[in-house]
Formats: structure tokens, C-alpha cells, sequence
């Protein structure tokens, strides 16, 4: 195998486990499919993104509002779905 294609695959193992970092799955395990099926990312990326639970451990959806395992509420962290502070009432009285 040519010094490229090397280079190319390792840099594909990098992107994956990046990737798997940023979605909550395992990192390594995804940089050694992508390092060997480099066409897995497309894959990863479909997945949904993934968080642990604070009281069991569970990984569970990073959209979901409750642990399917034992059924706390989780609060939504995500940055994206948060009214600015400008927007928050006010509670003056
Ligand atoms: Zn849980």
C-alpha cells in the first residue's frame, strides 16, 4: 500500500473518532471502523448524538426528555434550543 492511501486512512481514523467524541459514542471504536471502512463516517453521521444519564449512566438520546432506563427528566443542555436572556420576564415584585 502506497504512503498516501496510508496518510488518507489515517486521517479518516482521526475524522471518525472526532466525530465519535462529538456525538457521545466511542471513540475508539469508530476510529478503527472508519480507519478500515473509511465510508462508515457517512454512517456516524446519521446517528443520533448521545448523553449519559446523571443518576443510572444510561447513554440515551441527546434529544430525549427522559432516561428510558430509569426514567429521570433530563434538563436539555443544548445551546441551541435556549431563549437568550434578553427574552427571559422579568420578576420585579
Ligand atoms: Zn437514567
Amino acid at each position: 500500500m502506497e504512503l498516501p492511501i496510508i496518510f488518507a486512512l489515517l486521517v479518516m481514523s482521526f475524522n471518525g473518532a472526532l466525530l465519535a467524541e462529538l456525538k457521545g459514542r466511542r471513540v475508539f471504536l469508530w476510529a478503527m471502523i472508519c480507519l478500515f471502512l473509511p465510508v462508515a463516517i457517512i454512517l456516524l453521521l446519521c446517528l443520533p448524538s448521545l448523553r449519559r444519564c446523571s443518576s443510572c449512566g444510561e447513554k440515551v438520546k441527546r434529544a430525549s426528555k427522559a432516561c428510558h432506563r430509569c426514567g429521570l427528566a433530563l434538563a436539555n443542555t443544548d445551546q441551541r434550543t435556549q431563549r437568550p436572556a434578553r427574552n427571559r420576564p422579568f420578576h420585579n415584585s
